[in-house]
């Protein structure tokens, strides 16, 4: 069976190249009708963050990616949060130390800094190790004092020289790496009793049966280490396949897209806003920007993937149908943040009035308005076209909920004639008199009615929106005055002529 985790470092807000990673993981779990296995990957105490965990819960859960396993939700693989798996760790630890593949290490960072300027480009490796304080070169009674002598030391994986390992990518194909270029990584931590990221990692994949490793091209330099690490245990029949997604790269095309790109470019790069626990520094979300979580997965979805014909718009159940790894590209994906507005347009436009309207419904709130559920839904309905983020619905839609307090001069200028009161007056005459104030039936009278007088339809109607309206903008007139009716159109008309 398919097992696959999404293994974030709560570290801090979940960038949006990570909700990718967790989007890939989950398209392949369900369309092999597999597990989707949410890990907390804390053991690095110094980088923690508080909060970032249920962010990350929370963002993954707004979007509807729902796992099966999880810190949040258990199952039977548990404790999914690392720094909870304390005790499991250490057996293996000295299950590689027994076999001889790791050994115990005493240099102090500062024996450590002075080898670093004794030689350059040093590496704690096959060729260094020899020079260095650990259990190879020290004596066993004083590596056993040091340790009843609560030295601090750390565990390093003893790779061998000269060897060709071979990662298999499903993504990048075969990508071979000489031992010699690796170091001797160090697995374990006496002064915190923790394993780092690479032992942990290794462990809890073998013990969770994960099948396959989705994560990003950050990782692939690590993933020969990782197989040496499957070898050493024995684990190599039931290594995981492993593939390694392309990074997303700047909107345009240099470089890296980085945490800090988002609000100095001017768009998100976090699914939901996140206020910094220690700077309090605020960074924008994707919800509280207005997207609609389908919107944010279809965008992502294909960046960096495509299902090989021309199809953009794609429900979550289209994408697991189609998606596939190998169809994954080796190289970065621009992130084109139009794009993933022109996304949330077209989801807002398929996306039921009701719906739209019971997000907006909040906003307006904000704003000190109280309308009826179903006006909201018609005032939608008529503007939704316009908008691409939900919160300019409000901009689009005010004078549907508030008469205009202020005339736009500049339309004034144009628009406002001498003879413009007298005709506005008169058009209060003509729709005083309609009964059936339907959009359809105050058209055919006020049209037939400019027609009959000769009067200059755009003048006219140009004049009647400014009064309405404000400005020149929204939707077609007649479903204005249709949508806020009779009355507040006459008040509206009459105020801008007094
Ligand atoms: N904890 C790692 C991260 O934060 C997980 C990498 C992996 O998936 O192996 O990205």
């Amino acid at each position: 069976k398919v097992r696959v985790r999404f293994a974030p470092s709560p570290t801090g807000p979940l960038h949006i190249g990570g909700v990718r990673t967790a989007l890939y993981n989950y398209l392949f779990a369900k369309q092999h009708g597999g597990d989707f296995i949410l890990r907390i990957e804390d053991t690095d105490s110094q980088r923690f963050v508080p909060g970032a965990e249920d962010y990350i819960i929370e963002a993954l859960t707004w979007l509807g990616l729902k796992f099966d396993e999880g810190t949040h939700i258990g199952g039977e693989y548990g404790p999914y949060r690392q720094s909870d798996r304390k005790e499991i760790y250490k057996k293996y630890v000295d299950q590689l130390l027994e076999k001889g593949a790791a050994y115990i290490a005493f240099d102090t960072p500062e024996e450590l800094e002075q080898k670093r300027q004794e030689i350059e480009n040093f590496q704690y490796d096959a060729s260094t190790r020899g020079q260095m304080r650990n259990s190879l070169t020290l004596p066993k009674e004083e590596v056993q004092s040091l340790i009843d002598n609560s030295t601090n030391y750390v565990v390093r994986f003893k790779i061998e020289p000269n060897e060709d390992v071979v990662v298999n990518d499903l993504i990048r194909g075969k990508v071979t790496i000489n031992s010699s270029e690796l170091d001797d990584k160090v697995l374990y931590k006496s002064a915190d009793n923790l394993p780092t990221y690479h032992l942990a990692n290794i462990v809890d994949d073998h013990l969770m049966e994960i099948t396959h490793v989705i994560r990003g091209e950050e990782w692939l330099p690590s993933a020969p280490l990782h197989v040496l690490l499957y070898r050493a245990f024995g684990w190599a029949d039931t290594m995981p396949q492993f593939a390694h997604l392309s990074l997303l790269l700047k909107p345009d095309g240099k470089g890296k897209l980085s945490k800090r790109d988002g609000d100095r470019l001017g768009f998100p790069v976090f699914p939901l806003e996140w206020k910094d626990p220690k700077s309090e520094d605020i960074s924008s979300g994707y919800r509280e920007s207005g997207y609609l979580p389908e919107a944010v997965i279809n965008f992502l979805a294909l960046l960096g993937w495509n299902p090989g014909n021309d199809q953009e718009l794609m429900s979550m159940d289209e994408l697991i149908h189609a998606f596939s790894i190998e169809k994954c590209s080796r190289s970065g994906a621009k992130f084109d943040f139009e794009k993933g507005k022109w996304f949330n347009h077209q989801y807002i436009q398929s996306a039921s009035n009701e719906e739209i309207a019971r997000i907006f419904e909040k906003q307006l709130v904000k704003e000190g308005i109280h309308s009826e559920p179903a006006f909201v839904e018609k005032v939608v309905g008529l503007v939704k076209e316009r908008v691409s983020l939900l919160p300019e619905l409000w901009g689009q839609s005010s004078f549907f909920f508030v008469a205009p307090v202020s005339y736009d001069e500049k339309t004034v200028k144009k628009r406002w004639k001498e003879e413009t009161p007298a005709q506005l007056t008169e058009l209060i005459g003509v729709l005083s008199d309609i009964s059936d104030f339907s959009s359809e039936n105050q058209e055919a009278i006020v049209k037939k009615w400019i027609e009959d007088k000769e009067y200059h339809l755009g003048n006219i109607m140009n004049a009647f929106r400014l009064a309405v309206v404000g400005e020149s903008k929204g939707p077609h007139m007649f479903d204005i005055t249709a949508a806020i009716g009779k009355d507040e159109t006459l008040k509206r008309l009459e105020t801008a002529i007094s």
